[in-house]
């Protein structure tokens, strides 16, 4: 099936149910469109694993601040609608902010510890937003497997804990980040860089590969890493918000870099957020 659906929660529910009623699991993926091969691959791997895959276009307003980039946020529904299609989607679904957030709404999900660090440090309210329109897709979607990006591992954590919390009946899927030739981290907001900020967003993954090669040489000390990719960081336009070692589960603090240390990096380059995060050895 090669679907696009605006609006219309009944209709979407109505096919889902006949793919299930034929037996078909359903995988679902969550985007905020200005599709690029990372969300490909993720809804690739959803139709690989076998599932009637449905892929939501949708810039959630909730996980915004009221400086942020919601308004400016990048948008191209006919080219995201072909994109879809090409990696594997079977519905393309299109929600309207008011189909989500009607003015009877008034439940908002509240994430705990692991949301008041890393990103959520300097954007209080975003990964309430973010489990909030996650829950509302699962509830009506009601996928047998969620897929979400490493490239957000913060966020991937947080789903998997409020999916438990919850004794949600899905697995949530991790999907590898997905990289440019150069190594910069696919993202949609790369768009909004011009070629100077291109080349200075490269720190965040060479820094990733400086992180490693010092672990490779036998350095196990934190802090030692961090002084030394603080100050490779170019001085003009970086503004770093957080560069740090995390455990991959709990996401706390790590004293001694340890074989699956992630190295956790956000930042503000001429006040586009990029943001990156590795294993600090290869996989
Ligand atoms: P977004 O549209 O930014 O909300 O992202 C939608 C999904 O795609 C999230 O689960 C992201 O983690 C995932 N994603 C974004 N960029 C990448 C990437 N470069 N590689 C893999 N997954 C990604």
């Amino acid at each position: 099936m090669n679907q696009r659906l605006h609006s219309d929660i009944a209709g979407l529910r109505t096919l889902l149910h006949q793919q299930r009623a034929m037996n078909r699991t359903i995988g679902f993926v969550p985007t905020m469109g200005f599709l690029h091969q990372g969300h490909q691959s993720l809804i690739t791997q959803s139709r690989e694993a076998g599932n009637f895959t449905v892929v939501s276009i949708f810039v959630n307003p909730t996980q915004f601040g009221p400086n942020e980039d919601f308004e400016s946020y990048p948008r191209d529904p006919e080219r995201d609608f072909q994109l879809a299609i090409d990696a594997g989607a079977d519905i393309v679904w299109f929600p309207e902010v008011t189909d989500l957030y009607p003015k009877s709404a008034q439940t908002f999900v509240t994430p705990g510890d692991l949301a008041k660090r890393l990103c959520g440090v300097s954007r209080p309210q975003f990964f309430g937003g973010i489990c909030t329109v996650v829950l509302k897709f699962f509830n009506i979607i009601a996928p047998d497997k969620a897929y979400f990006g490493e490239k957000d591992y913060q966020q991937l954590a947080i789903v998997r804990r409020m999916a438990a919390d919850f004794y949600m009946d899905l697995e949530v899927v991790g999907g590898a980040t997905v990289r440019d030739e150069n190594g910069l981290a696919l993202s949609s907001r790369n768009a909004k860089l011009n070629d100077a900020q291109y080349q200075r967003a490269l720190w965040l993954s060479k820094s990733i590969a400086a992180a490693r090669a010092a672990y490779a040489r036998g350095e196990r000390d934190p802090q030692t890493v961090l002084e030394h990719l603080k100050t490779s960081c170019p001085a003009d336009g970086i503004d770093i918000d957080y560069l740090e070692f995390r455990d991959p589960v709990d996401l706390e603090l790590v004293e001694t870099l340890a074989d699956d240390s992630r190295l956790f990096i956000g930042c503000w380059l001429d006040g586009v957020r990029l943001i990156d995060n590795a294993q600090i050895t290869e996989p």
